[in-house]
């Protein structure tokens, strides 16, 4: 079964490329980038939820795939308790139009300051939309809590991962492999979700 991939997110398409080879039930998905069918095709995230910017996306991918193909989008972002849930879904363009994760990192540090480690809380989440062949669609959403460190640290993953140490770890995201990353991320909750779903069509 081939999901096409809603984005032009390297590392994103690594992170599912990881997680689909995880799949060892019956049904074996396989990522296929948006580029396969000429690109990702522009469209404006203006939701005001990951689900609601996940479904722009994969429906404007499904209109362009052939008529047997899955459209998978991911929107997924940082919520900062300290911030009221900002930048959630403007994490991508948190530091203005164009701005590169570096930028986005710099302006968190910064953001976060004056604010002690007791009120670092933070939460990643992760919604995944999954648009059929037949047009029928399905949100599958997950999140993973942690604190945030007052500067980055670690060379792994990408976004906001260097500031970002999950519940129950000492480590930031960046300071993890990929797989362990994999097995408790936000997005990983989400493809079990998706998963288990396609295991009982
Ligand atoms: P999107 O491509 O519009 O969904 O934007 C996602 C943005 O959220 C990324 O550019 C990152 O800044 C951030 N983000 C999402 N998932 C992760 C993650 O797994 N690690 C670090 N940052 C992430």
């Amino acid at each position: 079964m081939k999901l096409f991939l809603a984005s032009n997110n390297a590392h994103k398409a690594a992170e599912f490329a990881a997680l689909a080879a995880m799949c060892r039930g019956p049904v074996r998905p396989e990522i296929q980038s948006a580029r396969a069918v000429g690109g990702m095709p522009a469209v404006e995230e203006n939701a005001d939820t990951f689900a609601g910017n996940a479904l722009i996306k994969a429906r404007a991918l499904r209109a362009v795939l052939p008529p047997d193909g899955w459209a998978l989008a991911d929107d997924s972002g940082l919520c900062v308790d300290a911030l009221g849930g900002a930048p959630g879904v403007r994490s991508a363009r948190y530091a203005g139009p164009g701005a590169s994760d570096a930028d986005n990192l710099a302006k968190l540090v910064d953001a976060l300051r004056n604010v002690p480690a007791t009120e670092r809380g933070a939460e990643f989440g992760c919604a995944l939309a999954l648009v059929g062949p037949d047009g029928a669609e399905q949100v599958f959403e997950g999140v993973c809590r942690g604190r945030l460190r007052a500067e980055p640290s670690g060379t792994g993953g990408f976004g906001y991962d260097p500031l970002f140490v999950p519940e129950g770890e000492t480590r930031t995201f960046a300071e993890m492999g990929a797989a362990e990353k994999n097995s408790r991320s936000h997005r990983a909750r989400a493809w079990a979700a998706l998963a288990a779903w396609l295991e009982t069509r």
